[in-house]
């Protein structure tokens, strides 16, 4: 039988419209999904028990649970480990480190790391120092086990690939979403035990939100990250040990002596006030630095206000670096990574500055 012209037009716009369909499809972003456990992976025995165990399900069970992000993203899924992140280490650090780089040098257009809360700012910190790429990189977590009645994680994940896809993101650092919020690893801290709306950039305030599935940014920061980093872990396969000291009423030197008999090449105080020590505990952390070449970075214990140079105390004189707005616990992590180029605390504090 022989076909009509209005019929060959029909296929023919048919086949226009299916490919253009296919080559949408192939257009999509490439959004690879690292998961290392926590919350959003954890598993309560019923939807509103109080004990579960986080890392409990694999990356497929819990993106399945968000099957919208594949409208807007072609998604790839790695196990990097499942853990909960109370024992996040340096060795998954350097992994998923090396391994964002390589896959943001190939195909991918941006990435996702799924991570539980408790070190969540400690993991986001090291990538924004350690990632060699302008392409957004981005962590979430959940509160919420997956099991739970409203459980916050396939909100937050699919606010993260969201946010991962737009060009708006680019060059803005190593983010974490959750809650709506859009927060910058540069200054990242759980604020509270249970709350999904946990984390806060206390002293910058967050970077935007995500609204309907987009990205709105409200400031972007102006320290050093990602591509503008000096860090360099590629070849490192061992991180200097750093440990982190708390000053207070009465404190002895005691943790002082017993970090330096266990090796330690740095010693982050979080100390009272505007990195304030008890006085025996600033002699020793003097004599560590002097006699042993120990990097000692005094930092504080309040969450907000910079622990500053030259004011009670006298950083020079002691071989001392101040950590400005860097907490103790991002502050143990630039420390790290610092003391793989040096331990001269001109240059250290040149870095805390910076950073
Ligand atoms: N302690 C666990 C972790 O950090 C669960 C907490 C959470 O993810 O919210 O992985």
């Amino acid at each position: 039988m022989k076909t009509s012209k209005m019929q060959r037009v029909f296929g023919l716009l048919m086949i226009t419209l299916f490919m253009s369909v296919a080559a949408f499809g192939q257009n999509k972003p490439t959004i690879y999904i690292l998961a290392t456990g926590g919350t959003i992976a954890g598993q309560g025995a019923t939807e509103v028990t109080a004990g579960y165990k986080a890392g409990a399900i694999t990356v497929d069970q819990l993106l399945s649970a968000v099957p919208e992000i594949k409208d807007i993203a072609n998604i790839k899924a790695e196990q990097v480990a499942n853990i909960g992140s109370q024992d996040m280490n340096d060795e998954v650090w350097l992994k998923l480190s090396k391994r964002v780089n390589e896959l943001l040098k190939g195909d991918a257009d941006g990435i996702v790391i799924t991570h539980g809360t408790d070190t969540q700012e400690e993991t986001a910190y090291f990538l924004n120092l350690t990632v060699k790429s302008n392409k957004p990189v981005i962590l979430v977590g959940s509160m919420r086990p997956s099991t739970a009645i409203s459980a916050d994680g396939p909100r937050n994940i699919y606010n993260a690939v969201a946010a991962a896809v737009s060009p708006l993101s680019t060059g803005k650092g190593v983010m974490v979403v959750m809650d709506d919020k859009i927060l910058g690893a540069d200054d990242l801290a759980k604020t509270n035990t249970l709350s999904v709306g946990t984390f806060r950039n206390p002293n910058y305030g967050p970077l935007g939100i995500v609204y309907n599935g987009k990205p709105i940014y409200t400031r972007e920061s102006v320290k050093r990250h990602t591509s503008k980093s000096e860090f360099d872990i590629t070849h490192v396969t061992k991180l200097p040990r750093v440990e982190i000291i708390l000053s207070y009423s009465n404190a002895t030197a005691l943790f002082v002596d017993a970090a330096l008999k266990a090796g330690a090449k740095g010693i982050v105080v979080a100390g009272v006030g505007n990195g304030n020590m008890t006085t025996v505990m600033q002699n020793e952390l003097e004599k560590a630095t002097k006699q042993h070449g120990v990097a000692v970075v005094r930092s504080s214990r309040i969450m907000t206000g910079p622990t500053a140079q030259w004011d009670e105390v006298n950083d020079d004189q002691l071989g001392f670096a101040a950590s400005w707005f860097i907490n103790p616990y991002r502050s143990r992590v630039l420390l790290m990574l610092a003391l793989t180029k040096t331990n001269d605390y001109k240059e250290i504090q040149r870095m805390f500055s910076e950073y």
